[in-house]
């Protein structure tokens, strides 16, 4: 058991387990104290019978949202849109603010739209004033998830009264925790956040176009960005262009990594919130067309959004034309890296 769970409530709801959710309830599992329960619902029978089957003593499936909250005294959950997190807490009897919460504390881990997440929350502390409701998106995807290296971003102060419970709980799943300063904030980060780095990857997957279109090896051109002002953990660990990192999803027939649609439903997110506070967008509208299309277009769609490189034409069979073998830095870097660790390792046995 982890030493920071020791504060924590003894009964804990789960509601949502997906690709997500399944991961860091899973590590909520492994790391809380052994008296801990996890009350879990999800719509899909089968991924509440899966998880259970992982501590048939400490985890109880419930029939729905409802039956989480009578059971937990903090209750999370992780669903893919704003409908589905309005059904988990407004449905009229089965939903999570039917129940009697008290001073229940509620967090919402959802990417969704900061109107769904404020009338949630004002419908909650209507009718519960004594109870919370956060919203906590994250970032760091599935493998961040599996890893609990996830960064949330918390939609409060920093001295809001449970900042210490909520910073111990979501410290369990993940490394990064930044209260973003009131209520939807952690949502607007969020939003920010995917916008940012959905347009560099269209803008990556495009300069690197140029590049090979002219004649130029994908490779040293990443090298080049690496070491200039087009750096970016979109060009060093996501490259669109397939090969380029051999770990990323580009690189794997774009398989794992961030679904197309959720990137479209992001940006989209991000571009309603600038309409709506009268943010000017020169690239919103055209990025948001882009990765609409990719999530319709059956070479691209349930993929790695990454995989608007091939919406654009962007070439993946590049390597006919360059043969050689050039090292790529961000790499280079990284074996350096690891040399110098192992290096230390037995210098110091
Ligand atoms: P998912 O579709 O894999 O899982 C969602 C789960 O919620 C499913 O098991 C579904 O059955 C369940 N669900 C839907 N409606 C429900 C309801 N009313 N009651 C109970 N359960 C319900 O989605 P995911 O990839 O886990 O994503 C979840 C959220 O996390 C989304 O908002 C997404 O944008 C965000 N997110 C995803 C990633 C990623 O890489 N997948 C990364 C960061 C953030």
């Amino acid at each position: 058991m982890a030493a920071a769970a020791s504060d924590l409530p003894t009964s804990i709801g789960w509601i949502g387990l997906g690709l997500m959710g399944l991961p860091m309830a899973t590590n909520l599992l492994k790391k809380t104290s052994e008296e801990t329960k996890i009350y879990v619902f999800d719509v899909v029978e089968q991924a509440v019978q899966d998880f259970v089957k992982l501590n048939e003593r400490r985890v109880e499936a419930c029939k729905s949202s409802k039956e989480v909250s009578d059971k937990s005294d903090i209750i999370l959950s992780m669903v893919p849109e704003g409908s589905h997190v309005r059904a988990v807490y407004l449905t009229p009897e089965t939903g999570v603010l039917e129940s009697n919460l008290g001073s229940k504390v509620l967090i919402d881990c959802s990417t969704i739209d900061t109107g769904t997440s404020l009338a949630v929350r004002d419908a909650c502390a209507e009718r519960h004033p004594n109870a919370s409701f956060y919203d906590s998106p994250v970032s760091g995807g599935v493998i961040g998830a599996e890893k609990a290296t996830l960064t949330f971003m918390l939609g409060c102060r920093e001295g809001d009264p449970n900042i210490k419970l909520l910073m111990q709980l979501l410290g369990l799943m993940g490394g990064n925790i930044f209260p973003c300063g009131g209520a939807s904030l952690g949502l607007t980060a969020k939003l920010c956040n995917n916008y940012t780095s959905g347009l560099i990857a269209i803008a990556t997957a495009e300069a690197m176009n140029i590049g090979i279109a002219s004649g130029m090896d994908p490779r040293v051109l990443a090298n080049i960005f690496h070491t200039s002002t087009a750096q970016s953990s979109i060009l060093d660990d996501w490259n669109p262009v397939p090969g380029l990192c051999p770990d990323a999803p580009a690189s794997k027939g774009y398989k794992g990594g961030f679904r197309v649609q959720l990137m479209k439903k992001d940006v989209g997110l991000a571009v309603d919130n600038a309409e709506r506070l009268g943010v000017k967008l020169a690239l919103g509208a055209e990025g948001l067309k882009l990765y609409e299309e990719a999530s319709q277009d059956e070479r691209c769609k349930d993929l790695d959004s990454r995989v608007v490189y091939r919406l654009l034409g962007g070439r993946e069979d590049w390597r006919k034309d360059f043969p050689e073998e050039v090292e790529m830095k961000k790499y280079a870097t990284r074996k350096a890296l690891q040399i110098g660790k192992e290096q230390q390792q037995k210098e110091s046995r």
